[in-house]
């Protein structure tokens, strides 16, 4: 599905990203672990084409393709699909109508507005969204939990092949955590193939989905990697003492 080769990016000249690599195959759920400002965030931006980002060396290849000098455009057609961190409110633009001009430029055809209706009304229902939400400016004024949600009523309709979740349980309430996770379980059950990277710094979310591997990232690259257990050993520890002895362990 989804190799990173030697990825080097930098941003302002400061290196972040230094021979990375990851390799995910369909059907895997990868948890990315890491300390604050390491670049997990950075990872996820440029694995979707973000140009503020520099990529200075290494390779990524999605689908068998080489997608690294593809726009953000393209590899969204392709099927990748974020669900960001910090999802932007955009003014003037009502989310039902972006999902829509997304939906067409996804699937390159008309779209027949009943089916779109249903499914999107069906799809505020399982994730226990208002549905005026759906005839708001995009996520403006909408609550940390509401953007959360929003991503996953976007992924959900857009159905991308490798999904990756940047915090998606930062500002969620334990319900909401649920409804989420329940959501995004039902997703990949429904489309057996899909590949997740799920960026996060607390076990929780990966007691409902439930990771294959989870990874730690430090200085620029994957450091240790292990199973769910790893992932409850740094909520006990921290990440301090985890990586420098274990980079020879991971080789
Ligand atoms: P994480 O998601 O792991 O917390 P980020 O990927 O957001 O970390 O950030 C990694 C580093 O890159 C940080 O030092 C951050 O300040 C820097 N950085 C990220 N994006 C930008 C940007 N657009 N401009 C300047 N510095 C950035
Ligand atoms: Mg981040």
């Amino acid at each position: 599905m989804l190799r990173v080769n030697n990825l080097n990016v930098s941003i302002d000249n400061k290196e972040i990203l230094n021979d990375f690599d990851l390799e995910v195959n369909p059907g895997e759920i990868h948890a990315i672990m890491g300390p604050n400002g390491v670049g997990k965030s950075t990872l996820s931006r440029v694995l979707m084409g973000d140009s503020n980002y520099k990529v200075n060396n290494g390779e990524i290849i999605f689908l068998g393709k080489n997608i690294s000098k593809m726009s953000v455009d393209e590899r969204a057609r392709l099927g990748i699909f974020i669900a960001y961190q910090h999802p932007q409110e955009i003014e003037g633009v009502s989310n039902v109508d972006f999902l829509k001009e997304a939906l067409k430029s996804k699937t390159d055809s008309p779209i027949n507005l009943y089916e779109f209706a249903k499914e999107t009304e069906k799809l505020t229902d399982k994730l226990k969204l208002n549905k005026n939400m759906l005839y708001r400016n995009i996520n403006t004024g909408f609550s940390g939990g509401e953007k959360k949600k929003n991503e996953i009523l976007q992924m959900r309709l857009l159905k991308p092949k490798l999904i990756i979740l940047d915090e998606i349980d930062s500002g969620l309430d334990v319900d909401s955590l649920k409804v989420v996770s329940t959501n995004v379980l039902e997703y990949i059950k429904e489309n057996k193939d899909t590949s997740i990277i799920i960026i996060t710094h607390y076990p929780r979310i990966l007691e409902y989905i439930k990771p294959d591997f989870v990874h730690i990232l430090k200085a620029g690259k994957i450091v240790k990697t292990s199973d769910v257990s790893l992932a409850f050993q740094i909520e006990k520890e921290g990440f301090e003492n985890i990586g420098t002895n274990d980079i020879k362990e991971n080789k």
